[in-house]
């Protein structure tokens, strides 16, 4: 650490002189695409789990950037292994080795098994390595469908759209890029009963995140496994919103697998991240096992195959590596799984004790859902025609804190992985509040 370059590098912020908010949304307005439906908020900087808008009204971030800020905002060890890494090297092509890549492969393989890992930029991303692995896989036997399940969410590029088991994804992107298809999530038979001669993948979630926070089942992750090893088909999983240890564990599978006979030795055959990999930095990543169905399936993807020009910088790589070390030193897997009980069972609380407003608290670790009644069984809710998930998010606007939206009726909290257990007892008594203001 070198104080002195820290107080130049991160400056105070700016005191505040007055709202820029319609000025900001202004810019918006006119210079960008406006593809996104945007809060009334305008943020300006962040510390630890809390953020402030530009007119300095503080806010609680529980949804954590959707599950990207693994350590909060500003955090100091962050910035100081960009600033380290910055003055070596920040970019060098594909086309030369660099340690930080190598050891940050390195790191994610010993969390798994195995196996080896292709870097690049974004979720949709490294879902996409994962059909052009599925299809290099199943190529010469004339293989390339992959099954995805009802509800998923796997990017918006063509074929993450493709790949999206939601029909609102593709409407107007038509023709839809051919050779995947979508059965219900946690449905063995329907899995059993879409595979075809075609099929050569099966990509689910570990837990749905924007299908509305449900997680993978350990019968239904069996199941997938059998019948992906009776069928020589990949089983992918993509682990972009619920890996990183953001259940408590560093994969979903494997918390939700705990305890299980025989699952010692679940495996998928691939795994995408991304979000909580960077801590805010953007670097995604595909895992691939060593071996599947007797082909060296972690070399599949051979020289000139493959290949994304920022794919695994040494500024990202060295992000991502203090990021892991954190989260390591930290015993932050554990802190998640502790809090991430305790808030699951306030809302849990919250249901029994205010059925008219909340149905039930949903996820695992610090991926949550406060699954809230339909918006005509909430009076506050019923004037405006918004979607309860909405107007119940606003309201938590209002009362300083930050959750996200997952479809009409969950909100949900993808906070960061240090988030000190006070911090989410205050905003468990904010949300509280809200329930029982609303009952
Ligand atoms: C966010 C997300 C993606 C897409 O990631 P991008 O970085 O936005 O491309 C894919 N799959 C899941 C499960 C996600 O949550």
């Amino acid at each position: 650490m070198r104080p002195h370059l820290m107080r130049e590098l991160v400056p105070a912020p700016p005191p505040i002189v007055h709202n820029q908010f319609a000025e900001v949304r202004e810019l918006f307005n006119r210079f960008v695409v406006p593809s996104y439906g945007r809060f009334e908020l305008a943020l300006s900087h962040g510390a630890g789990s809390y953020v402030w808008d530009v007119a300095g009204k503080r806010y609680l971030d529980l949804g954590g950037g959707i599950a990207v800020c693994a350590l909060g905002h500003s955090d100091p060890e962050i910035t100081e292994a960009l600033v380290e890494q910055s003055r070596k090297l920040v970019h060098v092509s594909n086309l030369y080795f660099q340690e930080p890549q190598g050891r940050l492969a390195q790191r994610l393989v010993g969390h798994l098994a195995p196996g080896k890992v292709f870097f690049c930029n974004s979720g949709a991303e490294a879902n996409e390595g994962l059909y052009k692995l599925a299809r290099k896989f199943g190529h010469d036997e004339g293989r390339f469908e992959v099954i995805t399940a009802v509800d998923s969410f796997h990017g918006r590029t063509l074929a993450g759209i493709a790949a999206t088991g939601q029909e609102k994804v593709k409407k107007g992107f038509e023709p839809i890029i051919p050779g995947f298809r979508h059965v219900p999530f946690n449905d063995l038979e329907a899995m059993r009963e879409a595979v075809s001669p075609s099929t050569a993948a099966i990509l689910v979630e570990g837990i749905q995140g924007e299908g509305g926070v449900t997680p993978a089942t350990a019968g239904y992750l069996l199941g997938l496994r059998k019948l992906c090893d009776e069928k020589r088909i990949l089983l992918l999983v993509d682990a972009v919103q619920c890996g990183h240890f953001r259940t408590g564990r560093f994969q979903s599978f494997q918390r939700v697998l705990e305890g299980i006979p025989g699952a010692e030795q679940f495996l998928p055959d691939g795994i995408s991240m991304a979000k909580s990999l960077g801590g805010g930095f953007p670097i995604a990543a595909f895992w691939v096992r060593e071996e599947a169905h007797g082909v060296k399936l972690c070399d599949a993807l051979g020289a000139g195959t493959h290949g994304t020009t920022f794919g695994g910088t040494p500024l990202g790589c060295a992000v991502a590596l203090k990021v892991l070390d954190v989260i390591e030193r930290d015993r932050l897997a554990d802190h998640v799984r502790t809090t991430g009980d305790l808030l699951k069972a306030r809302i849990t609380k919250l249901s029994e004790d205010h059925p008219g407003v909340v149905k039930s608290a949903r996820g695992l670790g610090f991926m949550l859902g406060i699954e809230l009644q339909d918006r005509s069984r909430i009076r506050a809710f019923s004037a405006s025609d918004k979607p309860a998930s909405i107007q119940f998010v606003n309201r938590l606007h209002e009362a300083g804190v930050l959750t996200i939206p997952s479809g009409n009726q969950i909100a949900r909290l993808l906070p960061a992985l240090n988030l000190p257990r006070s911090q989410a007892e205050e905003g468990m008594d904010v949300i509280e509040g809200l329930v029982k203001s609303l009952a």
